[in-house]
């Protein structure tokens, strides 16, 4: 079932007991190379914990996440790789196209022609009053 602990191969890189190149490590947080990258350069920050999803980190996990996510882009554009530009990607969820069920942090070099694109329907420009109805839904459920 997604998002199990059992067998899961980021808990396996974790723990030293699955092959990785490795770019960093510490007690919340380990980052490595994508074993299939988007561009050269491409590392995943993943929390030592397992958990399938973003929202069931501590604050601490999910901060770490992002801080060290900033460093590796500092390390991308500081020369590492081609790099011309960074993007963070984080898919929670299937349905978001999340593919291994232990929450991580993409993080990759750009560069002009790189032949990476996100596809979706950006066409529409919705009235105020649909922003706002759905922005105070959301300020609702935020709390
Ligand atoms: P997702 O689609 O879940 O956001 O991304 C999963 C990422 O994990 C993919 O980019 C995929 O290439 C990477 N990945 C899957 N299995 C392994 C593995 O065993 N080792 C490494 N280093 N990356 C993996
Ligand atoms: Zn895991």
């Amino acid at each position: 079932m997604f998002g199990q602990e059992q067998g899961c191969v980021f808990c396996r890189i974790v723990r030293g007991e699955a092959e990785a190149s490795l770019v960093h490590e510490d007690d919340l947080v380990t980052a490595f190379l994508d074993i299939n990258p988007g561009t050269p350069g491409h590392v995943l920050v993943v929390p030592r914990r397992h958990v399938a999803g973003l929202g069931e980190l501590e604050d601490a996990e999910a901060a770490r996440l992002m801080l060290v996510g900033r460093s590796v882009l500092g390390a991308l554009r500081g020369g590492a790789v081609r790099c011309e530009g960074v993007n963070l990607f984080l898919a929670d969820g299937e349905a978001a196209g999340q593919e291994v069920g232990h929450a991580h942090l993409h993080v990759f070099p750009r560069f002009a022609g790189d032949g990476f694109a996100l596809h979706g329907d950006w066409t529409r420009f919705p009235p105020r009053a649909e922003l706002d109805a759905l922005a105070a839904r959301l300020r609702a459920a935020l709390g």
